[in-house]
């Protein structure tokens, strides 16, 4: 069965050996060597000054928002994975979806304008796909505002905007680590700021707010990660250059495999640079793309439904968004990780030309 991913697996010999070293040292949790090793590559890898290792994506932007200090409205995008939301909703704020552009799929500043009130203190925007947002325009939005930014960069592990690392980005970056995505620690995440002040707080909060054994600094939570996390990551990262290669080959074998059909790309900007981590396809009728779905499905080929549905019809939420209710219904992500074969690729591909 082809599922739209796959974890990559690092040799297990290699995880044997850091393993025995857990066992050896005794530590396997509570920022530990692993945890302080981790951070450090992924410091240097994606060129930023401070990184705090969490326990998954989500508890990230969590963390996040208590940081900011945020309350009532956050303006955010309708076509992300649940969880931007969700967060948001968790943290007891109210999200304020403004709809999103219809060839690069992100947030569009416009409506972003259109949707502030004196009661908006943030923006929470998601780099979709790994496609990074409208960055510039969204931070002399939020500095006229006087909000804060925090982007769900999820998907980003690898992308640049004007050639450098899109982790630069607003107040705060969140990244997810989990299984599914380009770089994983099984589950994981980080938060990422260039304001240590933001960093200090942060790391309070992954601990509990422990500052010592019995003193505390502010409340907090356990958004801190293992040891085994830890390892699983210090060996991805090893790959990720490899596997980042081979993503964007396969990439381009579907672009160009699937050119001058009736099909819809994601557009990505001048001085954007994505991870080519996802290769969503959009249809022209959710017919049709049920259709194709319904085919694959035949030859045991699971895609995704990235994103959908729409985040503003989830039923505890809701806002107007017609165009990312529109894109929600004909989008479709093809499968794509480190050791497809190319010869899936073209049963996907002409899966699809036979449906159009
Ligand atoms: C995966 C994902 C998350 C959640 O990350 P977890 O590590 O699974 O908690 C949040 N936002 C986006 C856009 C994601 O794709």
């Amino acid at each position: 069965m082809i599922l739209i991913t796959k974890p990559f697996f690092p040799p297990f010999d290699e995880y044997e050996e850091l393993l025995k070293k857990i066992w050896t040292s005794g530590w396997i949790t509570n920022n530990g060597p692993f945890v302080l090793k981790l951070e450090k590559s992924l410091k240097k890898y994606l060129d930023v000054p401070s990184l705090l290792f969490v326990g998954n994506g989500t508890i990230a932007l969590q963390i996040a928002i208590k940081t900011l200090n945020l309350e009532k409205e956050i303006i955010t995008t309708p076509f992300s994975y649940v969880a931007t939301s969700s967060s948001i909703f968790w943290e007891n704020c109210t999200p304020v979806f403004a709809d999103i552009d219809k060839s690069t799929f992100n947030i569009d500043p416009k409506k972003i304008e259109e949707k502030i009130t004196p009661n908006t203190t943030a923006i929470l925007a998601t780099h979709v796909f790994g496609n990074p947002c409208d960055v510039e325009v969204i931070q002399k939005i939020a500095s006229e505002n006087e909000l804060k930014v925090i982007y769900d960069a999820a998907h980003c592990f690898g992308s640049k905007y004007k050639g450098e690392s899109i982790f630069k980005w607003g107040d705060i970056s969140t990244a997810s680590f989990h299984a599914t995505k380009i770089f994983h620690t099984v589950e994981g995440g980080a938060l990422v700021s260039q304001n240590p002040d933001i960093i200090k707080k942060a790391s309070y909060m992954r601990n509990f707010g422990h500052d010592g054994p019995g003193k505390f600094n502010g409340v907090g939570i356990n958004g801190k990660n293992s040891e085994l996390h830890a390892a699983m990551g210090i060996l991805n990262l090893k790959y990720i250059d490899e596997i980042l290669e081979k993503r964007k080959e396969q990439y381009f074998f579907y672009a160009n495999s699937l050119k001058g059909l009736d099909l819809h790309f994601q557009k990505v900007k001048d001085q954007c640079e994505t991870n080519f981590s996802y290769f969503p396809v959009l249809f022209d009728k959710e017919s049709l793309l049920l259709k194709v779905l319904e085919q694959l499905k035949k030859k045991d080929i699971v895609p995704r439904r990235y994103f959908y549905p729409s985040l503003n019809k989830l039923g505890y939420l809701n806002g107007e968004a017609k165009i990312s209710e529109d894109i929600s219904s004909r989008i479709l992500c093809l499968p794509l990780y480190h050791d497809l074969q190319i010869q899936d690729q073209e049963v996907i591909v002409r899966t699809i030309k036979n449906c159009l």
